[in-house]
Parts: structure tokens; C-alpha cells; sequence
């Protein structure tokens, strides 16, 4: 039995969104939110009060008994803390209330999130304050009454931020601040602010859950820090776009379902490259809502797994020998008059406003590519970053034909006096509809490729946050575009100084410009040659927060203080540390409590059958040669794993945080390698019954 949804009756039902509040609001209330909005003014409290009132009303309708602030600590995860509507009254009745302070202020005890020694524990007291930006939004579950969340930024007592949403907003404000002063500079004088979108496309791997289960790397670590090769991989090219399984298929329609009703425009899905892995992309949003609703996509995706008997692995690299997965983080910028500053128009040489912009965005992704990197940076990304399957650790940026020959002919002429355009599709078929091409073909091995009218940042990680490479993305941008402004601004002749500017940064630049093959040892060391950093692991590139050059770009741009930085800088290097550590530790036990007792017994029976078989007189040789294998491999296990016990033993014991990241990665992380392959081989040699888990074969093709 097919399913039949109503999507334009269930699509938003779930939200408080602008359509809900005319409706519910008194106009005059609707219209002060509403100007709030646009200028960025104080919220007065009596109109918090009304919506507050409203909001209830609207859930209380819809079941809801609790509300809750829902914030983005530095985790890459959400949190939330429910409370009832409840409110006893003097006759032991129950009254049902939320008040516009409730609304716009929680104060949860936050003393146990990341801060990086910007509080201590003794200073529990954290701040929510609602991020009106964003709507409130009813969420369901199966046997359970809905909760009201509202989504809100966290800080501290003295005001910094504890999370990643108050840099968010404060990056969109900046890049708002900055572009606005250039396109006044072009005449535009109707936008009122400049507003960046993302559409962040969503890989995952789906795994069935009693196959999972048996697997305590994937329970620990969300990755296989095990598992010899399947004979099967991706080589066949048959899972990319292949046929959608019907397993998988009725789990990304009730996804979709969950995800309409909260007004998330899950627009696309697919089968990814490797086995069992498949992706979801929704339509573009502004920034802010974007990274909302792509940590509600990735905790659905979760939830609505396990209805399915599946688990949905969000980890960049779960299988080592095939692909991971990333979050394509597309990106562009417009006015609220909806101008996208990034559409080159069919004349991109004409285009002089659109040409500064480009060479604004070629100078932050070249002057700051370290921290564009360090906002991909993460333990699991650590794997896919430089491998195969993912852009390089290089950033580099992909114009296409098109661009890059405007911005050659401005390098040579000084002067852009034609733009190349796309031809008509030949496929030789008469009864196909022709139709013209785009003027430039894509490049998918590039970190940062220009994708007609905007750019698609490729190196972010599936389970991170959006929020870090977008905050960076509109800081550095912001800082581009408000030099531009200072020299344009002050210019005598605005044509000529606009016209020299583009043509000395696209100059100064355009080593960053590539649009060959990415993923080839040849561009490795041409980019070494063009003296472009290549930042291989999360610790060096988390170092670059305590850079001087981006503590002034940050506190200049007020996205961070030196001090939010700082905490930054610290968890980075702490959540690696304990990443590695908890690696380590499954590795270990895995090793000590399962492989190793297993093999033991199967040596045993070996060794049986040896013994047995010489007994009759009869040739032992081939038992004699897989015991010797076997027990060569063992020793070779259990040297290694002493190793690394003692390594995880000395790190764990380093007080600074940097220094110890770094031995995590030099003398813990360094070992897994040596853990892992005679474990891998040990499974080859094995009896399949006897191995202790599930290997990469039952997990992979097994959905
Ligand atoms: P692909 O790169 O896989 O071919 P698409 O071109 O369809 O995919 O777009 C991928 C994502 O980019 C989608 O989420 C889409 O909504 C988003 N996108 C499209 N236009 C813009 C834009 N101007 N700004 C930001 N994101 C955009
Ligand atoms: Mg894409």
C-alpha cells in the first residue's frame, strides 16, 4: 500500500510562523513584531507578552504541555530543557500559562556545556534569550504529548556567547553591515539590508539497528574502527542515483513527512556514491533558519531511523575504504529586495558590481583559507579531508571557463570586454527538446566552487554544525567587501577606482583559482608551489583561532571576542581529545574483550584439528599453516594494543589542552593504524561464525 500525504495541507502546520501570527496576532501587535524584525529594535514587553500568550494558546491547541528553549552549545548538537505550562492556583486548581518573560528569557544551568574556561562550574548562571529570527515550532512524537520550542541563543552571565547561534547572527549583521555600504556605492537605494542564504545538502549512511547494534565502535564512536574490506565496495558505480530501495524508501518518506510539518523544505534525495549511504538536500533558506533546520534534519533523520528498525550514521567517515560523507554548504548572498549579489547575469564582464563582489570573495577565501578550513575542521572529518572522496585540505576556489576567462582578461588587458557564452546541447537525438547549456561545466573535486549564482562550500563535515562555516564565510566576506567600501568610498573617480581594485585583487589572488582535478597528487604540489596552506588535521587547524591576524578580523567584525575566541580555540581542542580518547578506549576493548578471546578459541579448535588429523597419520599442513598465520596476526594484536593503551594512559594525564590534542593525535590516533590491521587480517582468516561482530558485508548490503 502506497502512502498518501497532503503536503500543502501539512506542510508548516507545526509552525508559529509569519502566517500563524497574522492570523492569531491584534494587527497593531503583529505590525510592532514585525517592524522588530526589520530594524532590529528592542522587543517591548508587552507586545513578547501577547505573543507569548498566543504562542501557548496555538500549542495547547495543537497537545502541547511543555515548552522549551531550544539552543546550539558548542557541541554540534542541540539542547533543550522541558517545563510545563503548568501553574497551580490558589484553589488547587491548574492554570495554563506562558508569559512574555518566560518567552524571551530562560536560564538553564548550564554549567555542564562546553564554555572553554569562560565559566567555571561554580558559575552555573546561562542565559536564553529567544531568537525571534527564527519561528517556534510544535515537535512530535510517537506516545507522547508535543513540546512548544522556541528557539534561543545561550550566554553567559557577562554576555558571551556559549553557542554558536549568537555568532551567527552577529556575522549575518556584519556581512549585512559591509555589503550594504557597496551596493549603496552601485545606486541601489530601495534594500534595507543584505541577507546571506545557505542550502546545506545532507549525506548519511543508513545501517539496519540489530546489525548496529552488535557493534561497539559504531555505538561508541559512530565510525568502524574495524572491519577487512566487503568483496563488494562502490566500484561497480551502481548505488549513485541507483534505485531507492523500498526499505529506504518508506524511511525517507515519513522523514519528509516530519520535516514538512515543520516548514523544512526537504526538496531532493538520493542514493551517494557508497553502499547504503544516500543524501537529502531541502531548498534554500536565510542562514539562520538554515542551520535551525538542518540540526532538526539530523536529529529526524535519527529519530526516524530507529522507527525503522535503521540507524542513521551522521559520522564523515563510518567505513574506511569508501566514501563519507559531507554537508554541502551552498551559499550566496542577497537584498532583501531579493538582488543576489553572486547572479553574474548573462554579461558577467559588464557586470562591475557583481565582478568587485567576486574579487572581494576571491581575496577572504585566499587572506583567511586557514580559518575557512579550521570551520570544517573536526575529528571525523579528519578522514575524508585529503582522501579520496573529499576535497583536498587545500582551499582553492573553482570559477569555471566562463569567469575565469573574465578575470584573465582583465588580468592581461586590464579590461573584460566579453563574456563566454553557453552553446545549445547537441545530443545528437532529434526527439529530444533542445535546450541551451549553462556557460560553465562544474567541477566536484573543488573545496569552494562557484555554482552559477552562488558558491557551494564542500569541505564541511555531515555531522557538523552549519553554523561555523557560515559564520566564517560572512566574517571574512564582511571584511573584504567593508575594504572595498573604505577605498571606493573616498574615491575622486569612482569608475577608475573600482576598475583598478578589481583588477589588483583578482591579480593578487588568483593563485587561490583552480579548476583542475582537486583530488590529484599534481595539485598537492602545484598548491605548495602557489604557497597555498594545506592544514591536514583538526589540531593544527584549530590553532588558527589564536591567530592575531583573526582575533582582530572577529573582534573588529564583532562576531567573537578575544575571549569567545579563545574558549573557541580550547574546545576545539578538547572535544577532539575526547573524541580520540573514546576511539581509543572502544578500540581497546573491543580488541581485549572481543577479537582476542575469539581468536583464542578458534586457534583452540584449530590446534584440535591438528592434532586430531596428525593422529590418523594424515597430512596437517594447511591446519598448521592457518594457525601460524593466526597466531602471528595475534601477537602482532596484542603488541599493538599495549601500545596504544599506554599512549591513551600518558595523554589522557596532560593538563593543556593543546598539548594534549596533540599527543592524542601524534601517539594516539598515530597507533589505530597499527591496532587495526592485523585485526582486519585476523578477520580474513577466521571462520565467519566465529568472528565476534558484524562485518563491513552484513552492514553494508544488508538494508
Ligand atoms: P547540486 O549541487 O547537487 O547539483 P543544486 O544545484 O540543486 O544541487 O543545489 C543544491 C542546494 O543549493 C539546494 O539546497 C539549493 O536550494 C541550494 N541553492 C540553490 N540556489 C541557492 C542560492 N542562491 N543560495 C544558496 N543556496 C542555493
Ligand atoms: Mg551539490
Amino acid at each position: 500500500m502506497s502512502v498518501k500525504i497532503n503536503v500543502s495541507e501539512i506542510f508548516a502546520s507545526n509552525v508559529f510562523d509569519d502566517a500563524t501570527m497574522k492570523q492569531r496576532l491584534p494587527k497593531k501587535i503583529y505590525a510592532e513584531f514585525k517592524n522588530t524584525l526589520l530594524e532590529g529594535k528592542d522587543l517591548e514587553p508587552h507586545v513578547a507578552e501577547i505573543i507569548a500568550h498566543e504562542m501557548k494558546e496555538w500549542a495547547i491547541e495543537k497537545g502541547a504541555t511543555h515548552y522549551t528553549h531550544w539552543f546550539q552549545p558548542l557541541t554540534n548538537i542541540t539542547a533543550e530543557k522541558h517545563d510545563a505550562f503548568i501553574n497551580p492556583q490558589k484553589d488547587g486548581s491548574i492554570l495554563l500559562s506562558f508569559s512574555g518573560k518566560e518567552l524571551i528569557k530562560g536560564e538553564p544551568d548550564g554549567s555542564s556545556f562546553p564554555s572553554g574556561g569562560i565559566r567555571a562550574t561554580c558559575e552555573a548562571r546561562g542565559y536564553t534569550a529567544w531568537d525571534c529570527t527564527s519561528p517556534a515550532f510544535i515537535h512530535e512524537a510517537p506516545d507522547s504529548t508535543p513540546v512548544l520550542y522556541i528557539p534561543t541563543i545561550f550566554c553567559s552571565y557577562t554576555g558571551e556567547a556559549l553557542d554558536k547561534k549568537t555568532p551567527l547572527l552577529r556575522s549575518m549583521e556584519a556581512l549585512s553591515t559591509q555589503a550594504m555600504r557597496i551596493i549603496k556605492l552601485f545606486g541601489d537605494t530601495t534594500a534595507t539590508k543584505v541577507v546571506t542564504s545557505v542550502g546545506p545538502e545532507q549525506e548519511y549512511f543508513l545501517v539496519d539497528k540489530d546489525t548496529y547494534d552488535k557493534r561497539k565502535d559504531l555505538i561508541f564512536t559512530g565510525r568502524t574502527l574495524f572491519g577487512a574490506p566487503a568483496p563488494k565496495g562502490q566500484e561497480l558505480d551502481d548505488h549513485y542515483f541507483g534505485t531507492i530501495k523500498e526499505r529506504v524508501l518508506a524511511y525517507m518518506t515519513e522523514l519528509n513527512e516530519e520535516l514538512w510539518k515543520l516548514g523544512i523544505t526537504a526538496k531532493t534525495q538520493h542514493n551517494e556514491v557508497a553502499p547504503a549511504q544516500h543524501e537529502l538536500a531541502p531548498i534554500y533558506d536565510t542562514t539562520n533558519i538554515a542551520t535551525d533546520h538542518n540540526q532538526l534534519v539530523m536529529e529526524i533523520m535519527k529519530k526516524v531511523a530507529l522507527r525503522h528498525n535503521l540507524v542513521c550514521l551522521l559520522h564523515e567517515k563510518p567505513f574506511a575504504g569508501i566514501n563519507g560523507s559531507g554537508k554541502h554548504n551552498n551559499w550566496s548572498m542577497s537584498t532583501d529586495t531579493g538582488k543576489n549579489l553572486l547572479e553574474p547575469g548573462d554579461t558577467p564582464h559588464s557586470n562591475k558590481q557583481f565582478l568587485l563582489v567576486l574579487a572581494s570573495i576571491l581575496k577572504a577565501v585566499d587572506d583567511y583559507a586557514p580559518l575557512l578550513r579550521m570551520s570544517a575542521a573536526t575529528p571525523g572529518n579528519d578522514h575524508r579531508l585529503g582522501a579520496n572522496e573529499a576535497p583536498p585540505a587545500i582551499i582553492s576556489v573553482f570559477l569555471g571557463d566562463q569567469l575565469e576567462d573574465v578575470l584573465s582578461q582583465l588580468c592581461e588587458k586590464g579590461e573584460a570586454t566579453r563574456s563566454l557564452e553557453g552553446s545549445q546541447l547537441e545530443t545528437g537525438v532529434s526527439t529530444v527538446p533542445r535546450f541551451s547549456k549553462d556557460a560553465t561545466d562544474r567541477n566536484r573535486t573543488s573545496p569552494f566552487a562557484f555554482t552559477g549564482n552562488k558558491f557551494e562550500f564542500r569541505m564541511v563535515g555531515s555531522s557538523a554544525s552549519i553554523a561555523d562555516p557560515n559564520i566564517v564565510l560572512n566574517t571574512i566576506v564582511a571584511e573584504t567587501l567593508g575594504q572595498a567600501a573604505d577605498i571606493l568610498e573616498k574615491a575622486d573617480d569612482f569608475e577608475l577606482a573600482l576598475h583598478d581594485l578589481i583588477k589588483d585583487w583578482v591579480t593578487d589572488h588568483i593563485r587561490v583559482i583552480f579548476n583542475g582535478d582537486g583530488y590529484s597528487d599534481a595539485w598537492v604540489e602545484e598548491a605548495a608551489r602557489r604557497g597555498l596552506p594545506n592544514i591536514k588535521n583538526t589540531v593544527d587547524a584549530t590553532s588558527v583561532l589564536a591567530d592575531p591576524e583573526v582575533i582582530k578580523l572577529f573582534d573588529k567584525h564583532g562576531v567573537f571576542s578575544a575571549v569567545e575566541l579563545a574558549a573557541r580555540e580550547e574546545v576545539g581542542y578538547e572535544n577532539y581529545s575526547k573524541a580520540i580518547n573514546i576511539e581509543a578506549r572502544t578500540m581497546i576493548d573491543m580488541v581485549k574483550k572481543e577479537i582476542i578471546p575469539a581468536v583464542m578459541e578458534y586457534t583452540t579448535t584449530v590446534a584440535k584439528s591438528v592434532a586430531a588429523v596428525k593422529a590418523v597419520g594424515a597430512d596437517a599442513s594447511v591446519q598448521e599453516k592457518v594457525l601460524k598465520e593466526i597466531t602471528t596476526e595475534l601477537s602482532k594484536l596484542d603488541a599493538a594494543v599495549v601500545k596504544l593503551e599506554a599512549a591513551t594512559d600518558a595523554s589522557v594525564k596532560i593538563e593543556d589542552p593543546k598539548a594534549q590534542a596533540i599527543a592524542y593525535r601524534d601517539d594516539v590516533f598515530a597507533q589505530f593504524a597499527e591496532v587495526r590491521e592485523p585485526a582486519d587480517k585476523l578477520e580474513t582468516l577466521v571462520d565467519e561464525k566465529a568472528w565476534p561482530f558484524p562485518t563491513y558485508a552484513e552492514l553494508l548490503f544488508n538494508v
